[in-house]
């Protein structure tokens, strides 16, 4: 395996995934798109031609935009772990180049053991560093902890795996262990996960070499103020947009329709709008009070401020309708 920048790309496996193709078209996240070109130059080295897409690329439940017409006869979507329950939706055959994060985890981990609270200590990560679970493991057996791992859910592929939209190796264990260890960078994540399981959670951030507890638990407090701030601000409306995400992993028809149902039983007018890539520019200008997503979690939780009008998850919308007490938030997740 060869070094990238901050990434290891897998040459190997690459030649393996493209070699019999004529024509492939590369899907890759923003943070990775750097190594686009070189992704490219090498495939072009082994007699394959590529595509670059630069649209918008958000996970392994986005990679399907821009093929129609372009002759491909395979995509390779770089950076994420498969989501396997997609597997039969795909349009053409598609593989997925994991990218290892070359950061090292485990002296990460050692930092973050002081703020562990307990001994049971479940242990998730994302794609990046998911192949680093094993020596972080070891470190904390190594300390008298017993590390306890999640089975891996339909949408991921690794036990241990958690995704901003389904955190389910956390959830599923979460009554077996005292508090969490989140290997990896970002905070949607352990947030998600502080939520959804409400045991304290550790970070170790390989990516900064850092590791907190406090800020996560600052931040949950400070999220449920703007969300409880978000439904109160939608109160008395009366005409709502319900978002249907367009993207392979993130069409939630049926929920958007039960919200649909939930909302004129309660008087409300409701009209279901797609969309593949959600932006002010068009649905602040609707004629509408608010807006629930049933699309990628993160659009209501992390760009709500992009958008003049309240942007709800679908959990939020049955609190705003009394059909959930606020005292029953869940974080909203794609499962
Ligand atoms: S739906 Fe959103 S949170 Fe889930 S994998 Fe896709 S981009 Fe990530």
């Amino acid at each position: 395996m060869e070094k990238s920048g901050s990434s290891n790309i897998d040459f190997e496996k690459l030649r393996e995934i493209a070699g019999n193709c004529k024509r492939v078209l590369l899907k890759l996240p923003d943070g990775l798109y750097s190594l686009s070109t070189e992704i490219s130059d090498f495939l072009s080295s082994i007699g394959v031609e590529s595509i670059i897409s630069a649209n918008s690329c958000y996970g392994a439940c986005d990679f399907c935009d821009g093929i129609e017409g372009m002759e491909v006869d395979r995509i390779i979507y770089v950076g994420e772990a498969e989501m396997p329950y997609l597997r039969k939706k795909y349009p053409v055959r598609t593989s997925f180049l994991e990218i290892e994060s070359k950061f090292d985890a485990a002296g990460t981990v050692e930092k973050a053991l002081p703020l562990l609270e307990g001994k049971r200590i479940g242990v998730v990560s994302i794609t990046p560093y998911i192949h680093q679970m094993g020596k972080c493991i070891k470190i904390l057996e190594g300390n008298n902890f017993i590390p306890v791992v999640g089975k891996k859910s339909r949408r991921t592929s690794y036990d241990g795996q958690i995704l901003g939209c389904d955190l389910t190796a956390g959830t599923s264990i979460s009554g077996k262990v005292d508090s969490f260890l989140y290997v990896g960078d970002g905070l949607f994540h352990p947030l998600g996960l502080s939520l959804s399981t409400k045991k304290p959670v550790v970070v170790a951030d390989p990516s900064q070499n850092m590791a907190m507890k406090d800020e996560i638990r600052e931040m949950r407090q400070k999220f449920m103020k703007i969300r409880y701030a978000m439904i109160s601000n939608s109160m008395g409306k009366n005409r709502m947009g319900i978002i249907i995400g367009e993207k392979l992993g993130q069409k939630r028809v049926e929920l958007a329709y039960e919200m649909k149902k939930l909302a004129e039983e309660k008087g409300m007018e409701a009209y279901i709008i797609s969309s593949n890539n959600l932006s002010p520019d068009r649905i602040d200008y609707m004629a509408l009070d608010f807006y629930v997503s049933t699309s990628c979690p993160r659009i209501a939780i992390d760009d709500y401020s992009n958008y003049k009008k309240p942007l709800l998850t679908p959990i939020e919308f049955e609190i705003l309708t009394g059909e959930r007490e606020w005292e029953n938030y869940e974080f909203d997740q794609i499962l």
